[in-house]
């Protein structure tokens, strides 16, 4: 071999060891990692109609090249089991090990959790999952989906929305598993949902289509071609170890199948799957007092408890609509009309 083509070749092979790490490296908001690294930043949310506000983000880039994963929690800022899960899952991902990248955001309402403001966000009063896939010019919930949506739906390949039982809701854990009529996205989405593990598994269909009014975050990823699932654990403010683990635990579970991490996954066999969700509402206001529990089986008619007025006089006992599994249950006294007092799921008659 001529010196000449010795040296044509060494700077090809520069060339394409420079451009292969400039494309490894990857950022989001604030947050570079070079590969095999991690890096802890923010998304920056600017000021419009009301505040700024800096949502954490942690970049995971595994030493070997390969799919992006999302796993995103803390829409609803005291659902802390998920909030929880994110932070172990944080120091447990090692980038040696990991193929591909992990981008986590722990805490996306960050107001909602500091003041523990159930359900919404305390600046706008807002839900943060339901205003996907956001405006630049909205309030600040809408201008963090739009963010969100840009920075981290849009660039990656897998998302995991992690929610749970809030503060007022008793809970028992399941996932959601929302098929879109694509078979090679559903497949792989429904692998992810049974790698999980949660015994009980929602089938979200009649989901919006419209790629500009998605509302929810993990449509927002499935309808742009990302198969997506969302995992829900812990209940009324609690944490609890085991809640804890069937999060952090499914999620390298999830990660495996993927093929991101090493190893075998735990897939659940003959999960039960829910084909409708009932919703109970309260008429009025008034003190409630449930007989049931999450997790327990109902059928259609069964008493879910009582409501009083404040003197003690039953109002109204309400009555489970549907035959099937307490999903959650209102967990407090406190009752105010259109509350929910518990949501039901229907068992489906076959799997999907
Ligand atoms: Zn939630």
């Amino acid at each position: 071999m001529s010196r000449i083509s010795t040296l044509a070749l060494t700077i090809l092979a520069l060339t394409v060891a420079s451009s292969l790490s400039a494309q490894q490296s990857f950022t989001v908001g604030t947050a570079t990692a070079a590969p095999g690294q991690k890096a802890t930043g923010y998304l920056e949310v600017p000021a419009g109609v009301d505040a700024a506000t800096s949502i954490p983000v942690v970049v995971v880039n595994g030493a070997k090249p390969g799919k992006v994963l999302a796993l995103v929690s803390g829409a609803h800022g005291t659902e802390y089991v998920s909030i929880i899960a994110i932070e172990k899952l944080i120091p447990a991902l090692d980038p040696a090990q990991v193929t591909g990248t992990v981008i986590l955001v722990p805490l996306i309402n960050i107001q909602s959790f500091e003041q523990k403001v159930p359900h919404v966000n305390p600046v706008d009063n807002k839900s943060m999952n339901r205003f996907y896939p956001g405006k630049a010019d909205g309030t600040q919930t809408e201008r963090a989906s739009f963010l969100i949506t840009k920075e981290i739906v849009d660039r990656c390949d897998y998302l995991i929305d992690y929610h749970g039982g809030d503060l007022d809701e008793s809970l028992r854990p399941y996932a959601y598993w929302g098929p879109t009529g694509r078979e090679a996205q559903d497949r792989i989405s429904k692998e992810m949902v049974l790698a999980f593990g949660l015994d009980h598994i929602i089938i979200w269909s009649e989901r919006p289509t419209d790629p500009a009014a998605t509302r929810y975050l993990d449509n927002t990823a499935s309808v742009r071609g990302k198969p997506s699932i969302v995992v829900e654990a812990g209940h009324a403010g609690t944490v609890e170890t085991d809640d804890v683990n069937l999060l952090v635990n499914g999620t390298l579970s999830t990660m495996r199948a993927l093929k991101m991490l090493p190893g075998d996954p735990h897939p659940i066999e003959n999960p039960v799957w829910i084909e409708k969700l009932s919703d109970v509402l309260a008429d009025g206001p008034g003190i409630w007092y449930p007989l049931v529990k999450r997790g327990t089986y109902v059928s259609a008619g069964m008493k879910l408890g009582t409501i009083t007025d404040f003197f003690g006089k039953v109002i109204t006992e309400p009555r489970a609509p549907v035959s099937g599994v307490v999903l959650h249950v209102n967990a407090v006294p406190s009752l105010k009309k259109a509350d929910n007092i518990a949501d039901l799921g229907v068992i489906a008659s076959h799997a999907p």
